[in-house]
């Protein structure tokens, strides 16, 4: 039986540890899939590549689909993320994070099941930063229509396929009134011209932050530009169990790349110990995509046997460290494995 080949990128720090239990739960979930193993950030570079090779980057084309590992970035210096790169060089516009309660994690609220949608190629991280001075210098935040309406599309399309009912933006309009201003006028006129069926609302973002953490039940869908799509993932992240238990997905109409929300974990990196689920559930939702375009019943069949495999993993008090168990990375993988229907 034919498979379906796709760009595997261990990434650097935990990425590989994370990626080798991963490949080893869809392997015994007979997914079929073919990985087409690349390289990209640190790892190329010591390999004595670029941090995004061109191979890589014209296999992820060729093939349309990656599941990568998380690639360093080192704060301000050295080489761009690649992690950006990747997103505007394969224009994969809009980043997806289903943030949802599991069994057997205790949080401090039940039941959340969010979707935080962001903007994934512009603003803040245009890149676009100049030294003016000595003492002064500056980031541009470039906002397009385009774009703007781009995503607001692709949000309403997605929250009507998924069923869910509303959109709500987190933005600082208030402040930002032409940037800002042009992400919401997009979201409002989508809306309300295509989408009038789905719910939407908008909140100032900080006040948006203080009403997630007080009750994160109100919100349904988030949508928001890039840099506040970065940081409200991760603090939505803190409320279902933090990074190691949140996957994400990035997309674009030519290709899309799976990849968990947390990094590559330097502190822990090397020592077997990383959460493998976040990387795992970006894999499932892989699976789901190539079920959705490929109509490919193997695809669908695979992702929910994971699913119901870590779910039953968990719900027995199989964790790893993260989340206050004992298990290390292959051990839960192990677990995961030997609950698969
Ligand atoms: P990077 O620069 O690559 O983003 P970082 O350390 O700034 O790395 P993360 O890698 O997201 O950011 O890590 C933030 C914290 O969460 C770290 O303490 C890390 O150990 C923890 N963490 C992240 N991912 C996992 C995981 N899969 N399992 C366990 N802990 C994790």
């Amino acid at each position: 039986m034919s498979r379906h080949k796709a760009v595997l990128i261990p990434g650097d720090g935990i990425g590989p540890e994370v990626t080798r239990a991963t490949c080893q739960v869809l392997e015994a979930a007979e997914a079929p899939i073919e990985w087409v193993e690349r390289l990209a950030g640190l790892a190329a570079i010591e390999a004595g590549g670029d941090v995004l090779p061109a191979e890589t980057l014209e296999d992820i084309q060729r093939h349309k689909l990656a599941l990568k590992g998380p690639c360093t970035t080192p704060i301000g210096k050295g080489f761009s993320s690649v992690n950006v790169q990747l997103r505007k060089q394969l224009n994969l516009y809009a980043a997806v994070r289903p943030v949802r309660s599991l069994p057997g994690v205790e949080t401090r609220f039940e039941g959340v099941d969010l979707i935080v949608i962001r903007e994934n190629t512009e603003g803040l991280y245009s890149g676009v930063e100049n030294r003016l001075t000595d003492d002064v210098v500056m980031s541009m935040k470039v906002t397009t229509q385009s774009a703007c309406r781009r995503i607001a599309h692709w949000a309403f399309r997605f929250a009507t396929q998924q069923r869910r009912k509303k959109i709500t933006v987190f933005h600082k309009a208030n402040i930002m009134k032409v940037t800002d201003g042009l992400f919401i006028n997009c979201a409002r006129e989508v809306h309300s011209h295509e989408y009038p069926n789905i719910d939407y609302d908008e909140a100032i973002i900080d006040a948006g932050c203080m009403k997630l953490v007080q009750n994160p039940g109100q919100f349904d869908v988030l949508l928001l530009e890039n840099l506040y799509g970065d940081v409200v993932s991760d603090l939505c992240a803190g409320l279902v169990g933090g990074l190691g238990v949140v996957p994400g997905a990035n997309f674009g109409e030519q290709a899309a790349v799976f990849e968990a929300v947390h990094g590559s974990a330097p502190d822990i990196a090397g020592k077997g110990v990383a959460n493998p689920l976040a990387l795992l559930m970006s894999a499932v939702m892989m699976l789901q995509h190539l079920q959705d375009v490929e109509q490919d019943p193997r695809c669908g069949r695979a992702a929910s046997r994971i699913e119901q495999a870590y779910r039953q993993a968990l719900g027995d008090g199989e964790r790893t460290r993260d989340l206050g168990g004992s298990l290390d990375t292959e051990q839960f993988a192990r677990a995961v494995i030997d609950r698969l229907p």
